[in-house]
């Protein structure tokens, strides 16, 4: 197969670039997106072929993908990602809660849904033959590049700050990547690696600093379409850092509207943040185009930790268009939900997938959404690579009571 890429262009200004040659960023520095021959896919694929498809995870929709050849694809054996509906609590959101789903993304290669654009950038850098790959991280987007670099037998470097989670520096450096911690921010790393395109030819997959992670972000909504019987839900509750999924998520509505393959309402796209980093919010509220730089970022949300993002202007529009909105929520409010929602329901979400559903809670609360609305809500990782509380109670072997347990 080839694909059915038609050309690339700037997000801003619409400028086109050859998708035979390998790009950064556009002339004006805005992020470059991949446009298709939609009207060709329309005629030559059929909606049936993709639920045939046999292909793993996220390469079912490989006609709406920019690789050409199917031995560029770098695979892990991804999954298609469960839907998975909250039946036990209602008394959280105050009445039914069976119409709201969490999208889990943990299941996917190294438990985060970087995998996604991470093995779809990997796979376009097979492709067209750039040797090393570096990229500045807080965390999962380390150890993703790191696995599929690996995978594709793809030199990579990851930098990352001194404050990111023990965890995933680790599990970076074991998945193959040469893994160093810097004395600074995210920004200050990213410099390094600008510094390294100059320097030492190493090409960066920083967030939308290339055109392809956002073609990996956007198969979430096309997982989501096809697994609602090619429809929608009324509302998605996104944890937003970079912005890549709720940017790929919207592009991709557009694609399968224009290919005749979903003809419902599209659903009003939520941007989730926390109080202690909240830039996309702050120029929400506003009514501004872009984003300003927030200070001082800290929250326990480490995937949402992005006190800057290239594609703010498309986020911004994407809540716009999609007549959504953008709300934060404190961290104590993310791990009072992370803590109910294991309890009740056996979920284990990352912090970030659990401020999606007390931003949802708290949108039910403001009437910002309503009850009888369908909602999907992200957890994006597994809660497994962040701190948990210790536990606390002992029994001594030779001297059990069991009135200590009923007592509980
Ligand atoms: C990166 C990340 C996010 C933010 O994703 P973007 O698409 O860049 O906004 C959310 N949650 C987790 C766990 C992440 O690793």
């Amino acid at each position: 197969m080839t694909n059915y890429v038609s050309h690339l262009e700037c997000a801003y200004s619409g400028k086109r670039y050859d998708p035979g040659e390998i790009h950064t960023v556009s002339e004006i520095g805005k992020p470059i997106i991949v446009k298709y021959d939609l009207q060709r896919i329309a005629k030559e694929v059929a909606r049936s072929s993709i639920e045939e498809s046999k292909e793993p995870g996220f390469w079912r929709y490989a006609p709406l993908l920019p690789v050409s050849s199917k031995r560029n694809r770098v695979s892990l054996g991804e999954v298609v990602t469960p839907l998975i509906s909250l039946e036990n609590s209602g008394s959280i959101f105050g009445g039914d809660s069976s119409s709201v789903i969490i999208k889990d993304e943990s299941r996917l290669p190294t438990g985060s849904f970087k995998a996604r654009g991470l093995g779809m950038a990997v796979s376009m850098a097979k492709e067209l033959g750039v040797k090393h790959l570096a990229i500045p991280t807080n965390g999962n987007a380390g150890s993703a590049l790191a696995a599929y670099a690996s995978r594709a037998g793809i030199e990579c470097t990851v930098l990352c700050p001194d404050n990111t989670p023990e965890i995933n520096v680790r599990e970076t450096q074991m998945q193959g990547a040469s893994t160093h911690i810097v004395n600074g921010l995210i920004g200050e790393c990213g410099k390094i690696i600008s510094g390294g395109m100059q320097e030492i030819d190493w090409f960066a997959v920083s967030t939308l600093k290339e055109p392809y992670r956002i073609e990996g972000k956007k198969t979430m909504g096309l997982e989501i379409a096809e697994q609602m019987g090619w429809s929608l839900p009324d509302v998605i509750f996104y944890p937003t850092g970079g912005g890549t999924g709720i940017i790929g998520m919207w592009k991709c509505f557009q694609e399968l509207i224009e290919l005749g393959w979903i003809d419902c309402k599209l659903p009003r796209m939520v941007s989730v943040q926390s109080t202690g980093c909240a830039p996309i919010v702050r120029a929400w509220n506003k009514g501004e185009e872009f984003a300003e730089y927030w200070d001082g970022a800290e929250t326990i949300s480490s995937g949402i930790r992005v006190p800057s993002a290239l594609g703010d202007f498309l986020i911004l529009d994407a809540i716009r268009s999609s007549g959504g909105f953008a709300v934060s929520v404190t961290d104590e409010e993310t791990l009072e939900m992370q803590y109910e929602i294991g309890l009740r329901e056996g979920l284990l979400l990352c912090p970030e997938g659990a401020a999606t559903v007390a931003a949802y809670r708290n949108s039910l609360d403001s009437g910002l959404v309503s009850s009888s609305d369908s909602v999907v809500l992200f957890n994006t990782a597994t809660g497994l690579k962040y701190p948990m509380p210790e536990v606390v109670s002992s029994i001594d072997k030779n001297n059990v009571d069991y009135s200590y347990f009923s007592s509980k």
